[in-house]
């Protein structure tokens, strides 16, 4: 066990590293980050933080070992330099499982071969017969690149013969993943910590809307039967078991209309669905993951309250007049409500599309919770 007063390193200094932080230092950890450019969210609120690239090796090794911990908030980082490393300090989790989850392509095809639900799809090698693909899995589908892909960025849908020359044109020469279309009834996610004893946490399953291929309302609880709940919840727990995780991993899946659960995406690290812990369960998944990672105890994941619904602020509510950020949302409204709290990531540049924090808000039912929500978001 790792007990408080030790020092726990972040990989990634962005949003999550930053809830993070706060949650390590409030159960009296020090908390280092390591991110590449100057200007971080959880730099801001950390007791210290290096800025280097992920291969410059000497920064990485004197900085993974000032730590007794090292973990991590995002999972697009090179293994190589985490490889090398891997004797120089106590890594949470281990880069193994970065590389599955790096990757669309290693992802699907470890899914596949480990038999858990998954969306039918095919690979296309970089240079490879794309439209072949399309025709092996069949219309509609989706082309994704392999590396690196989030919030549907390099994504495609293909529906007829004028998409696919599309798809075909703008994928050339690179690694794709091509994907059966799913009509699904809902989104899910299910964020499981798995403790360096080996103890397990589920977190309660959210239901989750995206707009634009990125994630606008996490509603808690899912409006799922509790058998679908429990079902999500022993896939995460699987997969967490089978890739020997410690630390949490956040599972996204389709819910079918024929009651199917397929998995989406895996992210071994807190995630945006699971924001909603920090007001509404009695344990928040940034705590849970300090737990995870220095063997403390899990917490306990119950809900505070009948209802939570968590609701993504991006860079679009700034106020915006040819391309340029004219003002600020208004805040009156989520401030002055008692059920809402704002959480902001300290952002200094707004963009469209980018993730400057988010609010949730609790109440009796999902109905009130969805309404209220709704309301703020408009007010903003
Ligand atoms: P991803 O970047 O793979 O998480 O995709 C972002 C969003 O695009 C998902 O949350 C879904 O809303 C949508 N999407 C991705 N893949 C599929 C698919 N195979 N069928 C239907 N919708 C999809």
């Amino acid at each position: 066990m790792i007990p408080p007063g030790k020092t726990l390193g972040v990989l990634g200094g962005g949003q999550l590293g930053r809830m993070f932080a706060h949650a390590a230092e409030r159960l009296g950890y020090r908390v280092h980050i390591y991110e590449p450019s100057t200007d971080s969210p959880a730099a801001e609120v950390s007791a210290h933080a290096v800025h280097a690239p992920y291969t410059d090796l000497e920064s990485l090794e004197a900085f993974v070992r000032g730590c007794d911990v090292v973990t991590y908030e995002f999972e697009n980082i090179p293994t190589e330099p985490l490889w090398r490393l891997e004797n120089a300090a106590v890594f949470h989790p281990k880069w193994q499982i970065l590389e599955v989850a790096q990757n669309r392509l290693r992802e699907k095809t470890w899914l596949r071969k480990n038999n858990f639900p998954h969306v039918r799809f095919a690979e296309c090698e970089a240079g490879g017969d794309l439209a072949e693909a399309i025709r092996s899995i069949g219309l509609p589908c989706v082309v994704k690149t392999a590396d690196f892909g989030y919030d549907g960025k390099g994504q495609q849908k293909v529906t007829d013969d004028l998409s696919l020359g599309r798809a075909v044109a703008s994928f050339k020469g690179q690694r794709a993943v091509v994907e059966q279309w799913v009509d699904f009834k809902c989104e899910l996610s299910v964020i499981v910590a798995r403790s360096t004893a080996g103890e397990m946490q589920c977190f309660p399953v959210a239901e989750n809307i995206h707009t634009k291929h990125i994630l606008d309302f996490s509603i808690l609880p899912a409006r799922i039967a509790p058998g679908i709940q429990a079902k999500a919840c022993a896939i995460a727990e699987a997969i967490a078991e089978r890739l020997c995780l410690t630390g949490l991993l956040a599972v996204e899946l389709f819910l079918t209309d024929r009651g199917e659960l397929l998995v989406n995406e895996m992210a071994p690290r807190p995630h945006n669905s699971g924001h909603w812990s920090l007001d509404g369960c009695v344990t928040s998944q940034f705590e849970q993951h300090v737990r995870a990672v220095t063997g403390l105890p899990l917490g306990d994941v119950s809900l505070t309250a009948p209802a939570v619904v968590m609701v993504n602020i991006l860079g679009d509510a700034w106020k915006w007049a040819h391309d340029k950020c004219v003002g600020e949302p208004d805040w009156a409204a989520v401030l002055g409500t008692p059920r809402a709290h704002l959480h902001l990531y300290g952002k200094k540049e707004p963009r469209p599309g980018r993730k400057m924090g988010h609010f949730t808000v609790t109440a009796e039912s999902t109905e009130a919770a969805l309404e209220l929500a709704r309301a703020l978001k408009a007010a903003l």
